[in-house]
């Protein structure tokens, strides 16, 4: 069995106990024994960041641009194998997981631009003789925290801006899936980063995450998983005055209106609410659909569903995955019952054998719902969804925005005017017109509104607003 190390001040270091890494598809399978860090380790860390931010938070854009291109260049040409990983710790199809992988190798190709691209401005005083200057500057040691959906994509978009602006990292990967995460840090350590400017530390979330949450160290924290977890670390980062930035949960609509193309809205919505097996946090979990459609969408999308191959992520013909683990197969399973007892009709949503020993659960269609019942407000994170019947577009809009989160929304129409309106009036940090919730571009903002975001959007140029800091400057010639 293959032994995972820690990446500490540019050592592999073992931590003082391993956790396995368990195929989600096949549970005889481990793909590897990981290191779990300890307090101390994870104080190492953060002490080797600290020091290393001396020399690379001076160093040249080139320097910069560099390492993160390089880094790109060997993702983007191991793209295969790290997706083969990938599928096999997460649960992802193969097609789904190289495409993560292609997608870490763009984001670090985008932000080595972007450090060559980091300007600043000259403004005029107010002040005669005076210049001004407003420039950005790093924040220092960033402390991320990241979940197991998106094992290589996430880590991707917190490392990459951070190391472009000149910050050091210390990353602690999700309990489950550390496999690609550690690959990711090898490669970019490979690609020239210095001892100390990326660090690795895995583990358990109470313990290496609390110890950067409270270090006070660390300059910044950026976080993406569960609201419960990211509000007790926001509320412990703002006592200490530190930057912090959530990315969190989502019950994203997707609304379908009578004028609707029904093969593209039935797309859209197999596609954001069950492709990754559910597990996005764009996922389309409820779909509005208005009455004189409702009943035609309904029995297209189950149609849709029988067709799909649910098993094995590495098999050529899977197209579902199995879910992450046996507690999330649990979790899915309780809010399909819950969503019985409160009246809603199931379609799906049993567990199905395969020719491998996995968390494989057939997606789940829930009808006859309404906005109030629990499957319509809290997030299941797998494949279920449900739908909501209303009367027209307003209703539709309404039904929309009433939700506790504000990530993604969704709506499938051939009228520019709903489609416009929508746009302008969805609550949400995203919003797509005859394209599933989930599926984004990387060079652009990402992130949400009301319970799902907290901080500054990530991604493109605005992950300047999190990993720099602005300095004005006035000179009296
Ligand atoms: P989680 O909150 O359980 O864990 C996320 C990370 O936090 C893990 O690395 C975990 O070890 C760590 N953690 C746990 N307890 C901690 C503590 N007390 N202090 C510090 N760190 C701690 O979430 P998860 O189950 O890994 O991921 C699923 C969730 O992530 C879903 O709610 C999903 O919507 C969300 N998610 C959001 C986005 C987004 O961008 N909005 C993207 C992917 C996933």
């Amino acid at each position: 069995m293959t032994r995972y190390a820690n990446y500490i001040d540019g050592e592999w270091l073992d931590g003082p106990t391993f956790s396995r890494n368990v195929n989600p598809s096949d549970v005889d399978d481990v793909v590897g024994e990981y290191s779990q860090a300890d307090v101390q380790q994870t104080a190492r860390a953060i002490q080797a960041a600290r020091k290393a931010f001396a020399s690379w938070s001076l160093s040249t854009p080139q320097q910069r641009f560099d390492v993160l291109d390089r880094a790109g260049t060997a993702i983007l040409a191991r793209k295969e194998e790290l997706g083969r990983l990938l599928a096999r710790e997460e649960g992802k199809t193969l097609p789904e997981a190289i495409g993560e992988a292609g997608r870490a190798g763009q984001i670090f190709k985008f932000f080595a631009g972007e450090a060559l691209r980091l300007g600043g401005e000259i403004v005029q005083s107010v002040r005669p003789g005076v210049t001004v200057e407003v420039t950005r500057e790093p924040l220092g040691v960033i402390g991320m925290i990241t979940p197991w959906n998106f094992p290589i994509a996430i880590p991707a978009w917190k490392i990459a801006p951070a190391l472009a602006y000149g910050n050091c990292v210390v990353i602690k990967p999700a309990d489950l899936v550390p496999g690609s995460a550690w690959e990711l840090v090898k490669i970019i350590a490979e690609a020239g980063a210095p001892a100390g400017v990326i660090n690795l530390v895995m583990g358990r979330g109470s313990v290496i995450g609390e110890a950067l949450v409270n270090s006070p160290d660390v300059d910044a924290i950026s976080f993406t998983g569960s609201v419960s977890t990211g509000r007790s670390i926001a509320a412990k980062c703002v006592a200490s005055g530190k930057k912090v930035q959530l990315e969190m949960g989502g019950k994203n609509p997707m609304v379908v209106l009578d004028d609707a193309d029904l093969n593209v809205a039935v797309e859209a919505c197999v596609n954001g609410a069950f492709f990754s097996t559910g597990q996005r946090c764009t996922a389309s979990s409820r779909l509005i659909v208005t009455e004189g459609i409702h009943d035609r969408f309904v029995e297209a999308v189950k149609a849709r569903l029988k067709t799909l191959k649910i098993g094995d992520a590495l098999a050529p013909d899977t197209q579902i995955g199995p879910v992450v683990d046996e507690r999330q197969l649990a979790q899915d399973e309780r809010y399909i019952a819950i969503a019985r007892e409160e009246g809603g009709t199931v379609f799906g949503g049993e567990r199905v054998a395969a020719s491998t020993n996995g968390f494989f659960l057939a997606p789940a269609l829930i009808t006859d719902t309404t906005p109030t019942m629990r499957i319509n407000r809290e997030e299941v994170f797998g494949p279920v969804a449900s739908v909501i019947k209303v009367k027209d577009y307003e209703a539709a809009l309404a039904t929309a925005n009433d939700t506790d989160f504000g990530l993604s929304a969704g709506i499938c129409t051939t009228s520019l005017k709903y489609a416009t309106h929508f746009k302008r009036h969805a609550q949400v940090g995203m919003v797509m017109v005859n394209t599933a919730t989930a599926g984004v571009d990387y060079h652009v903002p990402f992130g949400g509104r009301k319970g799902s975001s907290y901080g500054a959007r990530e991604q493109g140029s605005y992950a300047r607003e999190f990993y720099t800091t602005v300095k004005t400057a006035y000179a009296n010639a």
